[in-house]
């Protein structure tokens, strides 16, 4: 079998350790270190499916309820009190939310500033989230989803 030619299609199966839930139609990774936040998740619809506007009906009524959950579970997780959702699909044209949580003790994540800040960290001008501190967040985001989205884990 051939290597996927989409990063986000190739992302999903060598990275299980990263996986803080997932369904038959969803998965839920943090981002692979260098992270440029911890609690920095994707959330990545399973099928290739270039963005929101191209989901089927499933999907579709799925995707709200899903994201919902796993906003809630970040900001109880990394305990802030406010959750960005950004999605491009220009890196990589399959539907991948990036949830960065939002601390406002950091400034330098403010709005627009957190593009600065993952550039910074991609650059290695900026320390990337601790792995440690990724772990804990890991596991409480790992508790919660599996109980407030269990009915979506066994279609
Ligand atoms: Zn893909």
């Amino acid at each position: 079998m051939n290597a996927p030619a989409c990063s986000v299609c190739a992302a999903h199966e060598p990275r299980a350790e990263l996986v803080a839930w997932e369904s038959p139609r969803w998965i839920l990774r943090h981002h692979p270190h260098p992270a440029p936040l911890c609690g920095w998740f994707l959330l990545c619809a399973r099928r290739h499916v270039a963005s929101a506007a191209d989901l089927d009906v499933e999907e579709e009524r799925e995707f709200t309820r899903v994201l919902g959950a796993c906003m809630r579970a970040l900001r109880t997780s990394a305990q802030v009190p406010r959750v960005y959702v950004v999605m491009f699909g220009e890196g990589a044209p399959h539907l991948h939310a990036h949830l960065i949580p939002r601390d406002p003790a950091c400034e330098g994540t403010r709005a627009w500033a957190v593009a600065d800040w993952y550039r910074a960290v991609e650059r290695g001008e900026r320390a990337p989230g601790d792995a440690g501190a990724v772990d804990l967040i890991l596991t409480r985001m790992r508790a919660r989803l599996t109980e407030d989205l269990a009915g979506l884990t066994d279609q």
